[in-house]
C-alpha cells in the first residue's frame, strides 16, 4: 500500500513538472552558451578579429595623403603598383583564408548540428526509457491493488453468503416454531370449545338443580309463614292480658299521683306566698337605690357654677375640610394661626370648652383632677408651639371610646392611632380623654400615675346591675386614659378572641357611656371605633339623650371592616344593655344586609354616628366596592354623605430614630444618616446572622391571611435567590399558622440569613424599622397600614402591594411618574409571588447596582411628613362640621 502511495506521489510530481519546465529549459539554454560550440574548440581563441577591418578605399586615401607630389610620383606609382599587388595578393589570400574559414564554420556547424542531433535523440531516448519503467512500475501496483481488492470483495461476498446461508436458517427456525404455535393455538381452541360445552351442560344442570330448590324453598316458607302467623296470635293473645294488668296498676298509680299532687300544691303555695314577701321586699330596696341614683344623677346634672369666658378676637369662620374630595389641607382652623392665639389661650380660664353658648356648661369636664390636669398641661405648651394650637373658641372636649390604646393596651394599629391622634388633638388645645377597658392582661408598666378614679360605676347587665371600678392614668406621657373593669369579660389573657367577645365590647359600650353620665362628661365628640364601640352611638340616642344629655356628637372610624360585629342572637345581645331589638333589627338600622337574621355591631355605628371615617381616603373607596365592603357597602352607599377617608397619622414622638433609644446608634435624614448601619450589625448580632454584603429585607406584622401570608412565605426563598437577608417579625392568632411559621422556622434554623422571629417584640421591631433596607408589605388588603409609615420614618426603603393606604404613601420610583426626586419606595399590583418579585428584584438591583440612588431614596422617605398634623387637623374640621 505505502509503495502504491510513493507511485503515487511521484506521479503527481511528474504531472506538476511542465510547471517548473521554462526554468529547466532555460538553464539548458544558459549552459549550452556557456558551453563551446564544439567540444574542444575555443572559438574565442580564433584570431578572427585581428584581420584587418578597413576598406581598401581608405587605406590609399591615407597613402596618397602622405606621397610628395612632384618627384617621386613614379616612385609612387612604382610603390603603387606594387602595393596593389600586395594588395590584390592579400586580398586573394584573404577571400581564400575567408573561404577556407567559412568551410571551416560550415563544417563546425554541421559537425555540432550533428552532435546536437545526437544529444538530443540520446535525451529522448532516456526520457522514453525513464518513462516506460514508471509505467511499468505504475501498472505494476495497480495490478496488485487491483488483486487485493479484489481479495476483499471475494471475502466480502463469502461473509455475504454465510449470513445469507444463516439468515435462511434462522427463518426457517422461526417458521417452524411459527407453525409448531400454531398448531397449540389450534389444540387449546379446541380444548376452549369443549371446555365451553362442559360449562354450558354445567349450567343446564345448576338451572335445573336451582329451579328445584326454589319449588322446595317456596314450599318450606309457606310452611313457616304459617307457624309465625300462629305463634303471632299466641304474642298478641298474651300482650292483651299483660295490658289489662298495666291498667289496672295504672289506674292505681294514677290515685296515688294525684294525692301526692294535691299535697306538694298545697307546699308551693306557701313557699310562693313567702317569696312574694321577699320580692315585695326586694323592689322596695330597689326602689331606695334607684331613688338614690335618680338624686345623684339630679345632683350631677345641676348646672355649675356660670363659666366666665373670654371671647378671643376671631372671627375667622371654620373652614369645613372636605374630606371625601381629598382636597389639601389649605386654610382651615388652626393652620398659620395669627399670634393672637397666644393670647387668647392665655386668656382663656377654662379648659376644653365648646364655644356654642347654650352647652358651656355641660361641655365643661367635671370639677377634679381631670380639670387641673389640663389647665397644667395647657401651661406647660402654651409657650412651646402656640402657633400650632387652635382660639380658645374652637377648642372642643373629645373622647375617645376604645377596645385599644398602644402601648398598654395594643393588637394593632388601632391602638396606635389612638394614642397618635389623642396627643396631637391635645397638642392643639382641645381636651381629650380615653375610655377603655381594664384588661388583666395590659402592660401596666407603660402607664403612668395610674390611680382609681370611680369606685362603684354600677351598670345594668341583663335584667341586673354591676358595680365595676373604673381607674385613670397617662399613657405616652400625657394621653389621660380612663380603664373600666369589666370582672370576667376583662379577666383574660387577650383582648379579642372569645365566644363572649360580642357581650364583652356590648357591655363595655354601655359602661362608657354610663360613667360618663354619672362623671358629669358631656364630650362634644365620642369617638369610637372599630365593631367593638359600634353599639355606643345607638345607646346613646336610645337612653341617654332622652336623659337630658343631647350635646354630644358621634364620629366613627372603621379600621378594618373584616371583623363586623355580627350576632345571630340580637335580643339578647341588645338586651343585654337595655335596648330592644324591635326597634333595631331592621334593614335601615342594625339588620345586616346580607344575613338578614342577625344584627350588625359596625353597621349600627355606621348608621347612628353622625360622621364616619375610615383609616385612608383609597380604602374609602374599596369599601363602596362588593369586594371591599364585605355586606356594607349598601349601607355605605346609601350614607355616603357622612363618610370619607382621612389617611392615619404615625407618632413622630413614638417613632423617631433620632430619638429612639431601642436602636443601637440614632441617626436622621442629615450627615449622620449613614449611623443607620450600625443597627443592621446590631440586628444581625441580636439574631444570629451572617454579616454579608448583602441588603436586608424586613417584615413586621401579624401574620394572618389580610398581610399576605403566601406572599410573604414565597419572599422567604425567592429573596434568597437575589442575594439578599431576610428577617421576619410576626405573631399569629391562629394557632395553625403560628405552628406553620414555627415549623419553616426549625426547617431555616442554619441558614444564616434568614431569621424567622415568630412573637410579638417591640425592641427587635424597632431594630429591624431601623437595620433593615428594604421592608416588605405585601398584604391582600390594607385600611392603612402603620409598618410602611415607620419603614419611611426609619429610612428603609419600603416594597408594598398597590391596596389601601399603601397606595396613598408609598409611591414607586419607576412607576409613579415622581422620578428621583420625589419617589419613597416600590409598589406592585397584584397579589402574586411573580408580582411580588418585580417589586423585589427592582429594589434589590437598585441597591447593587446604584447604591447611592438608594439612599436617595430611602432619604426622600425619611422626609415624607406621615406624622399626625394633617391628619389631625381633619380630623378636627370633622368635629367642627357636626358639632352641635
Ligand atoms: P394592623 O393594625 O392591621 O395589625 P398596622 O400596620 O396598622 O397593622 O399596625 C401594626 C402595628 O403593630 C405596627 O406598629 C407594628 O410595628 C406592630 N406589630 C405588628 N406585629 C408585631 C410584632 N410581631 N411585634 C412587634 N410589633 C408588631
Amino acid at each position: 500500500m505505502a509503495s502504491k502511495k510513493e507511485h503515487m506521489r511521484k506521479r503527481k510530481a511528474k504531472e506538476q513538472r511542465p510547471v517548473e519546465q521554462p526554468e529547466a529549459a532555460e538553464a539548458a539554454g544558459a549552459e549550452a552558451e556557456r558551453r563551446p560550440f564544439f567540444p574542444g574548440l575555443d572559438l574565442n581563441s580564433l584570431d578572427l578579429l585581428s584581420y584587418p577591418a578597413a576598406k581598401p578605399g581608405e587605406t590609399a586615401e591615407t597613402e596618397e595623403s602622405e606621397t610628395e607630389p612632384a618627384a617621386e610620383s613614379a616612385i609612387a606609382d612604382a610603390a603603387s603598383d606594387a602595393a596593389d599587388a600586395a594588395a590584390e595578393a592579400a586580398r586573394r589570400e584573404a577571400e581564400e583564408a575567408a573561404a577556407a574559414l567559412r568551410a571551416e564554420e560550415a563544417r563546425i556547424a554541421e559537425e555540432t548540428r550533428r552532435a546536437a542531433e545526437a544529444e538530443a535523440r540520446r535525451l529522448v531516448e532516456e526520457a522514453a526509457e525513464k518513462a516506460r519503467r514508471e509505467a511499468e512500475e505504475a501498472e505494476a501496483a495497480a495490478a496488485a491493488e487491483k488483486a487485493r481488492l479484489e481479495a476483499e470483495a471475494a471475502e466480502v461476498a463469502r461473509k455475504a453468503e454465510e449470513a445469507r446461508l444463516a439468515a435462511e436458517a434462522e427463518a426457517a427456525a422461526l417458521a417452524r416454531k411459527a407453525e409448531e404455535a400454531r398448531k397449540l393455538a389450534e389444540e387449546e381452541e379446541r380444548r376452549r370449545r369443549e371446555a365451553v360445552a362442559a360449562a354450558e351442560a354445567a349450567k343446564k344442570a345448576a338451572e335445573e338443580e336451582q329451579r328445584r330448590a326454589d319449588e322446595e324453598a317456596a314450599r318450606k316458607r309457606s310452611e313457616q309463614e304459617a307457624a309465625e302467623r300462629a305463634r303471632k296470635m299466641a304474642e298478641e293473645a298474651e300482650r292483651t292480658r299483660q295490658m289489662a294488668e298495666a291498667v289496672a296498676a295504672a289506674r292505681k298509680e294514677a290515685e296515688e299521683t294525684e294525692r301526692a299532687l294535691r299535697v306538694r300544691a298545697e307546699t308551693e303555695r306557701e313557699e310562693q306566698a313567702r317569696r312574694a314577701e321577699e320580692m315585695a321586699a326586694k323592689a322596695e330596696e330597689f326602689r331606695t337605690a334607684a331613688d338614690r341614683l335618680q338624686r345623684d344623677r339630679e345632683e350631677l346634672l345641676a348646672p355649675p357654677p356660670p363659666l366666665e369666658i373670654t371671647t378671643p378676637p376671631w372671627e375667622k369662620p371654620p373652614e369645613i375640610f372636605d374630606v371625601l374630595s381629598g382636597a389639601p389641607h389649605g386654610s382651615a382652623a388652626g393652620t398659620g394661626a395669627a399670634p393672637e392665639y397666644a393670647t387668647a389661650a392665655a386668656n382663656d380660664a377654662v379648659l376644653p370648652v365648646s364655644m356654642a353658648e347654650p352647652r358651656t356648661d355641660i361641655s365643661a369636664p367635671p370639677p377634679g383632677a381631670f380639670a387641673d390636669s389640663l389647665t397644667e398641661w395647657r401651661d406647660d405648651t402654651a409657650t412651646a408651639e402656640d402657633s400650632y394650637m387652635v382660639p380658645p373658641e374652637k377648642r372642643m372636649y373629645i373622647v375617645m371610646v376604645t377596645p385599644e390604646v398602644a402601648p398598654c393596651a395594643k393588637v394593632g394599629g388601632l391602638g396606635d392611632v389612638i394614642l397618635g391622634l389623642g396627643r396631637e388633638l391635645m397638642k392643639r388645645g382641645h381636651g381629650v380623654e380615653v375610655i377603655c377597658p381594664m384588661y388583666s392582661n395590659m402592660r401596666y408598666d407603660l402607664i403612668d400615675d395610674l390611680h382609681e378614679e370611680y369606685a362603684e360605676l354600677w351598670c345594668p347587665h341583663n335584667a341586673e346591675w354591676r358595680a365595676e371600678k373604673v381607674f385613670q392614668g397617662k399613657v405616652g406621657g400625657s394621653l389621660q386614659v380612663n380603664f373600666i373593669t369589666g370582672g370576667a369579660y376583662t379577666e383574660r389573657p387577650d383582648i379579642y378572641g372569645y365566644d363572649d367577645d360580642l357581650q364583652r365590647f356590648t357591655y363595655f359600650s354601655r359602661q362608657a357611656l354610663e360613667f360618663m353620665y354619672k362623671t358629669n362628661r358631656r364630650p362634644d365628640i365620642i369617638h369610637c371605633h372599630d365593631w367593638a364601640t359600634g353599639l355606643v352611638p345607638p345607646i346613646y340616642w336610645d337612653i341617654y339623650e332622652k336623659l337630658g344629655w343631647n350635646n354630644s356628637r358621634f364620629v366613627y372610624t372603621i379600621h378594618n371592616n373584616e371583623c363586623q360585629g355580627l350576632c345571630g342572637f340580637g335580643d339578647k345581645l341588645l338586651g343585654l344593655v337595655g335596648l330592644d331589638v324591635k326597634d333595631y333589627h331592621r334593614p335601615d338600622r342594625m339588620q345586616d344586609d346580607a344575613h338578614k337574621n342577625c344584627i350588625n355591631m359596625m353597621k349600627a355605628g355606621i348608621v347612628y354616628s353622625n360622621f364616619v371615617t375610615t383609616v385612608s381616603p383609597t380604602y374609602a373607596g374599596e369599601l363602596k366596592t362588593a369586594a371591599g365592603g364585605r355586606g356594607l357597602q349598601t349601607t355605605l352607599a346609601k350614607h355616603s354623605a357622612k363618610i370619607g377617608g382621612v389617611l392615619n397619622g404615625l407618632d413622630y414622638d413614638v417613632w423617631n430614630p433620632q430619638t429612639d433609644d431601642k436602636l443601637a446608634a440614632r441617626y436622621s435624614v442629615g450627615e449622620d444618616f449613614y449611623e443607620k448601619y450600625k443597627n443592621k450589625t446590631e440586628l444581625r448580632n441580636r439574631l444570629g446572622m451572617w454579616d454579608a454584603w448583602k441588603p436586608m429585607i424586613g417584615v413586621v406584622t401579624r401574620l394572618t391571611h389580610q398581610k399576605g401570608l403566601d406572599l410573604i412565605k414565597h419572599a422567604i426563598y425567592s429573596t434568597q435567590k437575589m442575594q439578599t437577608q431576610f428577617v421576619l417579625l410576626g405573631s399569629a392568632p391562629d394557632p395553625k399558622v403560628n405552628d406553620d411559621f414555627l415549623r419553616m422556622q426549625y426547617e431555616l434554623r442554619d441558614n444564616h440569613d434568614i431569621n424567622l422571629y415568630i412573637g410579638y417584640n417591640e425592641d427587635i421591631s424597632r431594630l429591624i424599622y431601623a437595620g433593615c433596607d428594604m421592608f416588605l408589605v405585601p398584604s391582600m388588603y390594607e385600611p392603612c397600614g402603620l409598618t410602611q409609615m415607620i419603614s419611611l420614618r426609619y429610612g428603609t426603603v419600603p416594597i408594598v402591594r398597590e391596596t389601601g393606604g399603601l397606595v396613598d404613601t408609598v409611591f414607586d420610583l419607576d412607576n409613579s411618574g415622581r422620578g428621583l426626586n420625589d419617589a419613597n419606595g416600590y409598589t406592585f399590583r397584584d397579589p402574586t409571588p411573580l408580582s411580588l418579585d418585580y417589586g423585589l428584584e427592582r429594589a434589590v438591583r437598585l441597591w447593587y447596582d446604584n447604591p447611592e440612588a438608594f439612599n436617595r431614596l430611602a432619604r426622600n422617605g425619611m422626609r415624607c411628613d406621615y406624622s399626625w398634623r394633617k391628619p389631625s387637623e381633619h380630623y378636627e374640621n370633622i368635629y367642627q362640621y357636626i358639632k352641635a
